[in-house]
């Protein structure tokens, strides 16, 4: 029947229409950009820097300036300058920090491969893509200081993620302490066991004292 495919498509347009009224699902626009979108979980855009607390995010970056993002990054979009001195982490371990941490954004390509070589969890994808600016050099190159967000808000855009991160970083923060621990307890007990064979013969050269050896020649007889 002629005009069909119009009466089909305006049947359509009708039902949205009331059915907007009582039920959200049926909005097609959002009023951007008053009304934010609900973005998915996995959307990533670029990258930002992880910091333990929001209070102190310069002195809590988990980034250590090892610069292996910046050697993959396959457009060359990131610059680190290593700092000369070291300062504690969120650990309280003495550690190198960037001095300089910059990504040119306007360059940057979202690949991810930053976040998939960072062998620190430092570095995460950012779900912000309302980056605008009137100049396009300085404007879109993030500093260390915009870089940097708190690991309450990369779980807040990625959840299931940040959680197997926060979870992974526990347990080898658990083993390494653990590893101290061993390691110091090992060197208090090695003098301990050195000890009773240097007190078994005192004045007597610890060599000397093992069983089957012919012990030194003691001070000749008094003729007296
Ligand atoms: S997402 Fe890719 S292009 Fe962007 S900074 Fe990371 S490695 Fe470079
Ligand atoms: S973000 Fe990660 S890979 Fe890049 S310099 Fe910092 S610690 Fe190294």
């Amino acid at each position: 029947m002629l005009g069909k495919g119009l009466l089909q498509g305006l049947a359509v347009t009708a039902k949205n229409l009331v059915g907007s009224y009582h039920d959200p699902a049926r909005y097609v626009t959002q009023e951007y950009p008053e009304v934010q979108p609900k973005l998915p979980e996995a959307y990533r855009n670029f990258p930002f820097l992880v910091s333990e607390t929001a209070d102190d995010p310069m002195g809590t970056l988990r980034c250590v300036a090892c610069q292996i993002c910046e050697k993959e990054c396959p457009p060359q979009c990131i610059y680190i300058e290593k700092s000369k001195d070291k300062k504690p982490d969120a650990n309280g371990k003495l550690q190198i920090y960037p001095a300089v941490f910059a990504i040119d954004t306007a360059v940057c390509m979202s690949c991810q491969i930053c976040v998939e070589v960072c062998p620190f969890d430092a570095i995460k994808m950012d779900q912000e893509f309302a980056i605008a600016a009137t100049d396009r050099f300085d404007g879109l190159l993030l500093n260390r200081e915009q870089l940097a967000k708190p690991n309450a808000y990369y779980h807040q855009i990625h959840p299931t993620e940040a959680s197997e991160v926060d979870a992974r970083l526990a347990a080898e923060r658990r083993a390494a302490e653990e590893k101290a621990r061993l390691a110091a307890a090992a060197k208090a007990a090695a003098p301990k066991a050195a000890a009773p064979t240097a007190a078994a013969a005192p004045g007597v050269p610890a060599a000397s004292a093992s069983p089957g050896s012919i012990p030194p020649p003691g001070p000749p007889p008094s003729s007296s």
